[in-house]
């Protein structure tokens, strides 16, 4: 067994990524597949092949971010927002089917831990970060440590009475029912027809079409919105913005969300607010699996 090689599991709503991570955040043998739509036990069958897989003598430890709430006391992963799958106990199943020391964590609280140890939030000691992908997560770094929590910054209301939220959320006006992927493709659905998905209005607004690059300013108007009511609450050094539609978009969402979030942070923060891309890009929560990983294994030693 080698201490520098853990696996990590990174569940989203769309697809599951897992790999070997080591200590400086390289990944290797990466292995995906599609998110199961069914219930707890398909999820479970698709990430025990996914690890199956991939583990051998030299994995020291497991470690799993799920887009899940999670109960601290019991550390069962409760609901997530978009899986049906719920209740479920990946730490207790993972460490006697492996018996290896296994970590679990929010996906989005994961993937902040990754950009603030490794990516863009090396050196800062409060961080906040957004992951747009087919949800909105979300995760923080207060005085130089993960905020375990829940950190559902993807549920902070943006438009009052707005439209409802995704999947088991029953919310109105969450960021994540106007800045996610999934929103993201409602609107190119609304303007390009049924076929059209959130990649296609990135790629559209990357060629200049007027309409793409004015959906994509309205939903970083709102991202920003979030942010600079966030921002006055946790007064972060670095906002980091990742997930697939935040690394596709970029700019795109970034320099809209900046103008709204400076217009609403109170002082300094409506000069000092910092925005920036995942350096991590959509490897953060991967990286970030593999980072608790590497906690559950260095707790037992
Ligand atoms: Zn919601």
């Amino acid at each position: 067994m080698q201490p520098d090689r853990v696996i990590g599991v990174d569940v989203g709503g769309t697809k599951v990524l897992a790999g070997i991570v080591s200590r400086d955040g390289s990944v290797h043998g990466s292995r995906e597949v599609e998110t199961p739509v069914g219930g707890s036990d398909e999820l479970l069958a698709a990430l025990d092949d996914l690890v199956d897989g991939l583990v051998d003598d030299h994995v020291a430890a497991i470690g799993y971010g799920v887009p899940f709430t999670i109960d601290r006391a019991t550390g069962i992963a409760l609901r997530a927002t978009n899986l049906s799958a719920s209740d479920i106990d990946f730490v207790g199943r993972a460490q006697a089917r492996y018996e290896l020391p296994v970590g679990l964590e929010n996906d989005g609280n994961a993937a902040a831990l990754a950009e603030w140890r490794l990516g863009a939030g090396r050196g800062t000691s409060d961080l906040m970060m957004l992951t747009l992908g087919t949800g909105v997560g979300g995760g923080l770094v207060l005085e130089s440590r993960l905020y375990r929590g829940w950190a559902e910054l993807g549920h902070v209301v943006v438009v009052a009475d707005g439209p409802l939220c995704q999947g088991n959320c029953h919310g109105r006006g969450h960021l994540e029912a106007v800045a996610s992927g999934h929103a993201a493709t409602e609107v190119a659905r609304r303007l390009y027809g049924d076929g059209a998905d959130a990649h296609l209005l990135v790629e559209r607004a990357h060629g200049g079409d007027p309409a793409a690059v004015e959906a994509l300013d309205g939903i970083g108007a709102l991202l920003g919105v979030a942010i600079g009511s966030l921002a006055n609450v946790f007064a972060p050094d670095v906002v980091v913005i990742g997930g697939g539609f935040g690394a596709a978009a970029g700019d795109l969402l970034l320099v809209p969300a900046e103008a709204a979030a400076r217009r609403e942070a109170i002082r300094p923060a409506d000069e000092s607010l910092c925005i920036v891309s995942a350096e991590l890009g959509d490897a953060a929560g991967l990286v970030g699996a593999g980072l608790v990983a590497f906690e559950a294994l260095d707790g037992e030693r």
